[in-house]
């Protein structure tokens, strides 16, 4: 059973991930509204790709990428 998060819970997840690029000081590569420009999924949510689960971040480590289509935001 896929779990999928609440609209607060990724509000939570981009909170998350801002704070922890102001205190590290780290570049913030994530989408702002956590949504991937690339595919269009949010990266903090949780999908069901064909048979795979791809888990979206939890905003406690920097993201640098998407989870679920591996688009890099770094470049
Ligand atoms: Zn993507």
């Amino acid at each position: 059973m896929l779990d999928q998060k609440t609209g607060i819970q990724i509000t939570e997840c981009i909170k998350k991930q801002e704070r922890l690029c102001k205190e590290k000081d780290y570049p913030h590569f994530a989408p702002r509204s956590g949504m991937c420009w690339k595919c269009n999924r949010n990266i903090y949510q949780n999908y069901k790709i064909g048979e795979r689960e791809s888990n979206g971040k939890t905003g406690e480590s920097l993201v640098t990428g998407c989870p679920h289509c591996s688009r890099t935001y770094c470049d």
